[in-house]
């Protein structure tokens, strides 16, 4: 692949999640030859009135699917990139650059694997979980989807279907705002993963892939580091 390649692509359709998420897919041409790694980002072209500004957004499509790219994204209050992307509309091209990154996971784990994401970070989580459920074995695999309403819980069906499909892997949502009636978790990403896997228990033979906006993604990294999970074994992506 080479990365210097610009890419133009064709918006082929948009999927309103609620009122500030959405998806695009986009369409490059028949010709086109394009290929990532799950948990891979694009730059993204956002060509405003004095400058062009570059923005990632993530592959939340997996290589697999062999169809237009998804992109899912929300609307961040004044900021240039996602408010040019949500007035975008069918049809409208878009020029990127890509794949990169290496907040990947192309296998089956070995270990223990924890996945956690808040809102829209869930997108490298999606293809990365889809690539590892494949060949599913045996190997636990848990995913803790932080959002603040059930409507926020993106590609929740499909996490669904995979847990009752496979044993060994468990969806976890946990949301800010519960509805009446709610079973699940609720609250804040970081208490649950804390004492689950900090306070839980003295077992530190497990992987960790975190994804999410700001300084919390970071200090639940340095908070598994320091409770004793090997370097290595916590990924992250900082959005
Ligand atoms: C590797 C990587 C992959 C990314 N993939 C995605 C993606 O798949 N989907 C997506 O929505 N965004 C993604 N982002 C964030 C995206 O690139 C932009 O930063 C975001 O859309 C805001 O850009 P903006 O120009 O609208 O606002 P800006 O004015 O550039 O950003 C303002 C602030 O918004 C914060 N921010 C960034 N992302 C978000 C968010 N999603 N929600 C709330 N605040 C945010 C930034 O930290 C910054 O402080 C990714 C970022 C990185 C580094």
């Amino acid at each position: 692949m080479n990365q210097r390649v610009t890419y133009t692509a064709t918006i082929e359709t948009i999927v309103e999640h609620s009122e500030d998420t959405r998806s695009l897919f986009l369409q490059l041409s028949a010709e086109t030859r394009f290929s990532f790694t799950p948990g891979q980002f694009i730059s993204i072209a956002i060509p405003l009135p004095n400058e062009t500004r570059v923005r990632p957004y993530t592959l939340a499509s997996s290589p697999e699917d062999g169809g237009p790219l998804e992109i899912v994204f929300n609307l961040v209050a004044g900021g240039a990139a996602s408010e040019y992307l949500f007035r975008r509309r069918v049809g409208d091209r878009l020029s990127f650059t890509g794949p990169f990154g290496l907040f990947t996971l192309d296998r089956t784990p070995e270990i223990e694997t924890i996945f956690a994401a808040e809102g829209t970070a869930i997108a490298p989580i999606r293809p990365m979980l889809r690539r590892a459920l494949a060949n599913a074995g045996s190997t636990p695999m848990r995913l803790f989807h932080a959002a603040r309403t059930r409507r926020e819980l993106l590609y929740a069906a499909e996490f669904e279907a995979a847990a009752s499909r496979c044993p060994n892997f468990s969806f976890e949502p946990i949301l800010a705002q519960p509805p009446a009636g709610w079973t699940g978790r609720s609250g804040d990403l970081r208490e649950h993963i804390e004492s689950i896997f900090v306070n839980g228990d003295d077992n530190r033979g497990r992987a960790f892939y975190l994804c999410g906006v700001g300084q919390g993604v970071i200090d639940l990294r340095d908070l598994l580091r320091k409770a004793g999970y090997p370097r290595r074994a916590v990924q992250y992506e900082r959005w």
